[in-house]
């Protein structure tokens, strides 16, 4: 009924806001309310026009949304929703009742909308993933029902701990039980034989010949609908909505080739992932690296929460300083969160058992390892380039054992602003690079070794001469990580810490440098005060 849809409509409103408005929450919420308002204007085809508009206006605001797989999905889903679901939901309904079925209505009406929605994303999810499901519709129809558990059971305890935590988690099992149905029932129905193939390699025009066809197909059946009835459908309606639809995926195109990825800024976040390393590098042109993982797999994925947009699923390129526990052991949960492009890591290999996870995650998911060797660089796009200026050859002199100055050492360069990155590097690996032609000088330096007074030698740091220095330590680690004796020697140079300061993100556009720690002051580090030194 009416109410009840408005009521539906002010509940995905106050859901999104409840959320957090990211771009994914914000999109199913525009999804949903024009499905919901064209249900209450009680017209079908004014649905269409209401899909396509806010498929339109959200391209216009981010055009380069198109060609986000997370928007081609839900504007598909949304789509199969209003053009097959009705039609579906009458020929079920009819057949179950007919066959004595119990909630012949209800059955009908959720098993229409499921099986339009997962046919609909069939094209997207084959072209983006290269897996066509042959058990998504039967799947998705099982566990639906449990989304509502788990979307309702999420909402009490979220309320619940808002509260009291404790109270929160003692309810925790209200969203964690049907959750966990949920993920149950895709695993039982991933593990069947043939659950999915993999149509090969396509190109954009299979799923382009595909939609057409469907909408060709579609056409005809209005037509016999039509037909049935007594008065012909506006075809002007038909004629403008075509033209709106044309206009508006033009529109994408062109925004898409105009706009380059990325919003030209470079970003590196210091990650608080506890006594360890993990450093997020946001490049000019929008692609992600990650520097380390800490020492923790939940540290790790909670720190990427909060640094990265929600919809990120992505981490194009994982770089390993050396393979120790406090380094790679977070690394192993992020291949199973993001799909990653590449991974990079020195000489050495070893056997810790975080290391050898890793790399078996890295082998079972096909991402391809690459070895960092000193006089490599990347070229990040946009004037932005990565440095790797050790490990050289000969490997510097060290104790057996000790990895530490076998670190893999990056330098990281933006127009006038850079980071030196040099791992768990010691005195040893310090003066080695000293002798190199590489150029240290930065405007931002990690201390080596979490601080440890090992590093960050006095040679070294007038070599580089950072306009700040960063500390990546554990709060009350066992270690007095950072030095007291490291401290001293930084003298007058700003030093922020992981350990005090939560996150510390830094913003550079090539001139101009932000740092924005989580917590505590912000060290006023406007670049051109910093760079004049
Ligand atoms: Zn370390």
């Amino acid at each position: 009924g009416r109410p009840a849809t408005a009521a539906a409509m002010v509940a995905v409103v106050v859901y999104a806001a409840f959320v957090g408005a990211s771009p994914s929450v914000l999109r199913a919420a525009a999804m949903g309310i024009v499905m919901l308002g064209a249900r209450l204007a009680g017209r079908p085809g004014s649905a269409l026009s209401a899909v396509v508009f806010a498929g339109a206006a959200l391209a216009a605001w981010q055009p380069l949304i198109v060609a986000d797989a997370a928007f081609q999905l839900s504007f598909a889903a949304t789509l199969g929703i209003v053009l097959l679901a009705e039609r579906l939901n009458v020929l079920l309904a009819s057949a179950l009742d007919r066959l004595r079925v119990p909630f012949a209505a209800w059955l009908a009406e959720n098993v229409a909308v499921t099986a339009a929605a997962s046919a609909a994303v069939l094209p997207v999810t084959a072209l983006t993933f290269d897996r066509v499901s042959l058990v998504a519709i039967p799947a998705n129809v099982l566990v639906t029902p449990a989304f509502f558990f788990a979307l309702f059971g999420s909402f009490v305890v979220a309320g619940a701990g808002a509260v009291d935590a404790a109270l929160g988690r003692s309810l925790a099992d209200l969203a964690y039980a049907p959750l966990a149905c949920f993920v149950a029932g895709g695993r039982l129905f991933a593990g069947l034989p043939f659950a999915s193939v993999s149509p090969g390699p396509l190109s954009l025009a299979a799923p382009v010949i595909v939609y057409g066809a469907f909408a060709i197909g579609l056409r005809a059946l209005r037509r016999l609908e039509a037909a049935d009835r007594a008065p012909a459908p506006a075809r002007r309606v038909d004629a403008r909505l075509g033209w709106s639809a044309g206009l508006a995926l033009a529109a994408a195109f062109v925004w898409a080739g105009a706009l380059p990825a990325g919003d030209g800024r470079l970003r590196v976040t210091f990650l608080d992932v506890g006594q360890g390393d993990a450093i997020l590098i946001e490049t000019p042109a929008g692609h992600r690296l990650l520097v380390d993982g800490g020492p923790s797999v939940p540290a790790l994925a909670e720190a990427l929460g909060r640094a990265l947009p929600a919809d990120a699923r992505r981490i194009d390129l994982i770089i390993l300083s050396h393979p120790q526990d406090d380094h790679a052991t977070g690394l192993v949960g992020v291949l199973e969160r993001y799909d990653v492009g590449q991974a990079l890591e020195g000489p050495l290999g070893g056997g810790s058992a975080a290391y050898r996870a890793w790399r078996a995650g890295l082998a079972r998911e096909g991402v391809p390892v690459g070895l960092a060797t000193a006089g490599q660089w990347l070229d990040l796009g946009r004037g932005a380039r990565l440095e790797v200026l050790a490990p050289g050859r000969p490997l510097p002199e060290a104790a057996e054992g000790e990895v530490n100055d076998r670190s893999i050492v990056l330098r990281l360069v933006y127009g006038r602003v850079s980071f030196l990155l040099p791992g768990d590097v010691g005195a040893a690996g310090e003066s080695a690079l000293l002798e190199t032609p590489f150029e240290l000088r930065s405007t931002v330096l990690k201390l080596g070794h979490h601080g440890s007074e090992g590093s960050t030698t006095p040679a070294f740091l007038d070599a580089v001469r950072p306009a700040i220095a960063v500390a990546s330590a554990g709060a009350g680690n066992p270690f007095g990580h950072p030095s007291p004796a490291t401290r001293l020697r930084l003298g007058a140079i700003p030093l922020l810490r992981t350990d005090l300061n939560g996150d510390v993100r830094f913003e550079t556009d090539g001139s101009g440098l932000w740092v924005r720690p989580a917590r505590g002051a912000a060290k006023a580090a406007d670049a051109p005060a910093l760079l004049s030194r």
